[in-house]
């Protein structure tokens, strides 16, 4: 799992969250590397308790990223948060 800045997942998941999916934010632990999910849908937190080792992590300085659950249509979608490319000629 690819971290970003917390500030940058957020701005992306916002309009996400508005619609009703589903924003799970993730971390990797900075003790033992172990990847975790907040338990709490829809939040960004600064700090986190690693389940395994119990250390605390400073997100906000580490970065995040999240699991977003979405339905569309009837089919769950679920994404995770990547960089997008500005010079992406999709754009
Ligand atoms: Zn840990």
């Amino acid at each position: 799992m690819k971290l970003y800045p917390m500030i940058d997942c957020i701005r992306r998941a916002e309009p996400f969250m508005d619609k009703g999916a589903t924003v799970y934010q993730q971390f990797l632990c900075a003790s033992c590397g172990a990847k975790q999910t907040m338990d709490e849908a829809n939040k960004f937190f600064a700090a986190g308790i690693c389940e395994r080792c119990g250390h605390q992590t400073n997100i906000l300085a580490a970065g995040c990223n999240y699991a977003l659950y979405s339905q569309i249509g009837g089919i769950l979608i679920e994404e995770h948060f990547v960089e997008v490319d500005p010079a992406d000629p999709a754009l």
